[in-house]
């Protein structure tokens, strides 16, 4: 990969939208939030969680676990 020094990676992050995939039952992803995985529950997370920006998947992350959770059909996937 080619890699220029000064194109300040920065600048593009400022015009990136956070990237959520869809679900597949509701197909938006309106209500899809990450599922975090921590061994700590700090209260940041638990911040996060109560304002439904994440949902906290325990501690026992598994290589296929879903990382994504649609609020309103319940439905966890993986992307
Ligand atoms: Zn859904």
């Amino acid at each position: 990969m080619d890699v220029d020094p000064f194109d300040i990676p920065s600048r593009k992050e400022t015009r990136r939208k956070p990237f959520r995939p869809r679900c597949k039952i509701c197909r938006t992803n309106k209500y899809v939030v990450p599922i975090v995985y921590s061994i700590e529950i700090t209260e940041e997370i638990l911040e996060k969680e109560r304002a439904k920006e994440i949902r906290i998947g325990g501690n026992a992350r598994s290589v296929d676990a879903p990382n994504w959770y649609c609020r309103r059909c319940g439905e966890e996937f993986q992307r």
